[in-house]
């Protein structure tokens, strides 16, 4: 008999994964995680019932909140994570050898040691590479509570509600604004706007006060279904933003790293918004 997974993140909408075995499933403190082997997608691992990785399109997802910001930035030192318990977000920026840090902020140290465990080609040794320090605690607290500056904040948060909502607030944008070098960038998932367009709207609002640049990019991963994924940008310079394809391509041919979606060109291109995703970008 054929078994089915099905995601559960939508009162109107459901996606279902075949799946061939239910490989191990943790009653956490916090969240219920589970993974499943499938023919299609490789292990899915779900957190509450909602998606969070797969091991075949993580690449896309987490090429492009890593490398985007990294080569638009051009020198980022520092980096942290905010969510990311799979590590996979750390293999990426780990990445380039410009980085000498990269802080990982989980809430939910049982997502970190499940993944190390039964999802160890996600991570790839990330959390075992000396640049790495990872610190369990609620990302809005620590975020509210550390002197620290970074280059580079990635927020790679659940969706927002339960403990990811916070990640969504205009409080935690500011103390991320106070958090980054000058030239720092914040980017976050920011769900799929065909589905979740308020999410663009109320990030640009509770973003704007705080931020010399606000925007968005694009990128289609299959899991995260409905089309387009957005994901969003802020900063305190509108400078990389604005960096020409000539430059991010010096860039990648100066510092490349291996990738299966990002390119410069692939970069450049993902910052053109079809007109249904700006409409979301209003006061
Ligand atoms: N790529 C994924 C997605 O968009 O579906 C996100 C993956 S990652 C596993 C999300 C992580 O965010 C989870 O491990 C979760 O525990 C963590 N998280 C949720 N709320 C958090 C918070 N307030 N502070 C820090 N981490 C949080």
């Amino acid at each position: 008999m054929t078994s089915w997974f099905q995601e559960t993140l939508y009162d109107h909408w459901r996606q279902s994964f075949q799946i061939s075995a239910e490989l191990c499933r943790l009653r956490g403190p916090m969240q219920d995680i589970a993974l499943f082997e499938t023919p299609g997608f490789g292990r899915v691992l779900t957190l509450d019932g909602v998606i969070q990785v797969t091991t075949g399109d993580e690449f896309i997802y987490h090429e492009m909140l890593a490398h985007v910001p990294i080569y638009a930035h051009g020198a980022v030192r520092s980096a942290c994570v905010v969510g990311g318990g799979d590590g996979g977000m750390l293999r990426e920026i780990l990445k380039h050898t410009s980085v000498e840090q990269a802080v990982l902020v989980e809430i939910d140290g049982a997502v970190v040691d499940f993944c190390r465990e039964h999802l160890p080609t996600v991570s790839a040794g990330a959390f075992d590479d000396p640049r790495t320090e990872i610190v369990i605690a609620d990302g809005i607290a620590f975020m509210a509570e550390t002197d620290r500056k970074f280059d580079l904040i990635v927020i790679d948060s659940t969706d927002p509600i339960g403990p990811g909502g916070v990640l969504f607030t205009e409080s935690f944008y500011k103390d991320c604004a106070r958090c980054l070098n000058f030239g720092g960038i914040v980017v976050n998932q920011n769900g799929v706007p065909f589905l979740q367009g308020a999410e663009i709207t109320d990030t640009w609002r509770r973003r704007k006060p705080h931020f010399t640049d606000v925007g968005f990019y694009l990128a289609a991963v299959p899991t995260y279904v409905g089309g387009f994924m957005a994901l969003g940008w802020a900063s305190n310079t509108p400078d990389s933003r604005a960096a020409s394809v000539e430059t991010i391509r010096a860039r990648f041919n100066a510092a490349p790293v291996t990738t299966r979606y990002y390119t410069p060109d692939v970069h450049k291109a993902a910052f053109a918004l079809p007109p249904y995703v700006q409409d979301f970008i209003t006061d």
